[in-house]
């Protein structure tokens, strides 16, 4: 990209003051204000040029500051507020829109494609990563950009609105595992309008008991037997329809009604196991997952007190998955939360466990009971030798922890003879058995010489 075609006025006026934790360190940045007021200008003399707005976050910003503290999390935002107003493209305009979010708006030259633009962009974000990781010994940081286009074809000229697209468009990024910018496209409001209609029918699925608790067996390795069950939710429409988990977690999630589908579900598990024990029906344990979304509230104890002295079940037959993620998001809170649930006598798992950025150490500072090593161990049928090294490293760090081993999406008898090998103790996944349902699972329990 042409340098010499950049526009940089950079405006000596600060972020507003209650977003500005890096203080006059970001005071050359234009305020958002003012930054709207110059990107509406500049649409509207942009005759037949395209200008692009380049919306970028700061992914896992919040581990720096809770790690290292606000004045590290500090130098890392001018950082990169120096890097972001000198870096190529003809910037017109900056502004912090808030926190570890800011945007740039500025002109394409002429003969760059969008998709170059975005290529040239998702380049800079790498290089910036593995700058800015050395820099502050962060391995998560990541920088994920949205980025819209104004041109004479557009549907709207309006600055917020282009605003807007680019932040739709790095969320999308931020979900992308592999993908850091993105460019926006209209079909991405599709996706905004589900999520809006998901999240608008929720309080009606759980008032309607639409949400069904499904049971996935676990099984003991050395017996082959049940040995307990995790729960999984399911939406079932009106109309006999299912929705998975997968299509409806994230958005209530990100609403925050995860906290309701949680509790119901939870109450929907101990009212089914104190109806069995009532019965002198057989039982075993089950585990109930806990979105990290829980961290933010921390009502989840009080909720979890109140459904064991309503049901009088034994702590024994209740199992809490927190995935791993959670621990590194907040380490201090996760460690509040692990010790409180496991004060009622409960275990604890850590889910998915390989399947993000494990941190070894963090299983030795706390009181996790079982480990639940992430099906991306097991991605073929027939295992790789280096996925073999690594399950049965873990199962082997586990045992010496003293820690319950589980492998996740066991779906041939090979990987099931494997984990017997290593001493794995415990198996999950289709070559058990699906999630059933609670009819499924009741029936279950009642053939299998299952105790507790
Ligand atoms: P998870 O906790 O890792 O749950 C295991 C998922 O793997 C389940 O998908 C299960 O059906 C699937 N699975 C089990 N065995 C196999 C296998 O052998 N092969 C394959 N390919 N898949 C297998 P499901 O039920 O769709 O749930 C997806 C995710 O949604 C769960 O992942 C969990 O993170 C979340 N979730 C489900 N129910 C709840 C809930 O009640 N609360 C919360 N917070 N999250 C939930
Ligand atoms: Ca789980
Ligand atoms: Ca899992």
């Amino acid at each position: 990209m042409n340098d010499s075609l950049m526009e940089q006025k950079i405006t000596n006026k600060s972020a507003p003051a209650e977003t500005s934790a890096a203080g006059d360190s970001l005071a050359e940045l234009d305020s958002y204000e003012a930054f709207l007021q110059k990107l509406q200008q500049t649409i509207n003399n942009m005759g037949d040029r395209r200008i692009a707005i380049i919306y970028t976050d700061i992914k896992h910003f919040k581990y720096i500051n809770d790690t290292y503290g606000y004045q590290v999390g500090d130098a890392l935002l001018r950082d990169f507020v120096k890097e972001m107003s000198t870096s190529g493209s003809h910037i017109i305009c900056c502004s912090r829109v808030y926190s570890d979010n800011f945007v740039s708006a500025g002109y394409v030259e002429e003969g760059v494609t969008n998709e170059a633009l975005r290529d040239y962009i998702h380049q800079v974000n790498l290089e910036r990563e593995i700058q800015f990781r050395e820099k502050y010994l962060n391995s998560r940081l990541k920088f994920c950009t949205g980025i819209s286009i104004v041109d004479k074809n557009s549907r709207s000229f309006d600055a917020e609105t282009a605003v807007s697209n680019a932040n739709l468009a790095r969320k999308v990024a931020k979900e992308m595992e592999e993908d850091c910018c993105v460019l926006f496209d209209h079909s991405m409001m599709e996706g905004i309008k589900r999520e809006v209609e998901i999240t608008s029918q929720i309080p009606k699925a759980i008032a309607n008991h639409e949400l069904k608790v499904y049971y996935q067996p676990k099984i003991e390795t050395e017996s082959l037997k049940l040995i307990g069950a995790e729960a999984l939710v399911r939406w079932q429409k009106p109309d006999g329809s299912f929705v998975y988990p997968d299509q409806f977690i994230p958005f209530v999630e990100r609403s925050g009604q995860i906290v309701d589908v949680d509790y119901y579900v939870y109450r929907e598990v101990f009212r089914f196991l104190a109806d069995r024990l009532a019965a002198g029906s057989k039982v075993v344990p089950v585990s109930l997952n806990v979105s990290r979304i829980h961290l933010s509230k921390m009502s989840i104890l009080e909720y979890v007190r109140d459904l064991f002295e309503e049901y009088r079940i034994p702590a024994e037959l209740i199992e809490f998955e927190l995935t791993e993620s959670i621990y590194l998001d907040n380490t201090e809170r996760a460690l509040e939360l692990v010790t409180g649930l496991h004060n009622f006598g409960t275990k604890v798992s850590m889910d998915d466990f390989g399947s993000g950025f494990s941190s070894l150490n963090l299983l030795s500072r706390l009181p996790i009971d079982t480990i639940k090593l992430d099906r991306v161990f097991l991605k073929d049928d027939t295992l790789q030798e280096s996925d073999k090294i690594v399950i049965s490293c873990v199962v082997d760090m586990a045992r010496r922890l003293r820690i319950v081993s589980l492998c996740e999406g066991v779906e041939t008898p090979e990987q099931s003879d494997y984990l017997k090998e290593i001493g794995c103790q415990i198996q999950q996944g289709y070559y058990f058995s699906k999630p059933i349902s609670q009819e499924q699972f009741e029936k279950l329990m009642d053939r299998e010489q299952v105790s507790v």
